[in-house]
């Protein structure tokens, strides 16, 4: 567990867990849900965000605030996914 002071103290043990509690948008409010490892072992984070943000909406990428969270919670390495242009299904 890295011992960075801008991680919010949640409890958070697993990479996804510390990456939500440190991830921010830099155009919204957004929240983060749930986190998850799928059956290769790669570990997932739902981000919601708010309507019209131009994350959400495909018009600018997750990327920088995504690595911004990541360095904060200590990650050695992160994949970027996000909803194609149009917004999420
Ligand atoms: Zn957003």
């Amino acid at each position: 567990m890295p011992r960075n002071p801008k991680i919010r103290r949640t409890g958070a043990t697993t990479a996804a867990e510390r990456v939500a509690a440190a991830y921010r948008c830099s155009h919204c409010h957004s929240t983060t849900g749930g986190t998850w490892r799928d059956r290769h072992g790669i570990q997932h984070l739902a981000v919601a965000h708010d309507d019209g943000c131009p994350v959400l909406t495909g018009a600018l990428p997750d990327a920088p605030d995504a690595l911004r969270a990541a360095v904060t919670a200590g990650c050695s390495a992160i994949l970027v996914a996000w909803p194609p242009k149009g917004g999420a299904a």
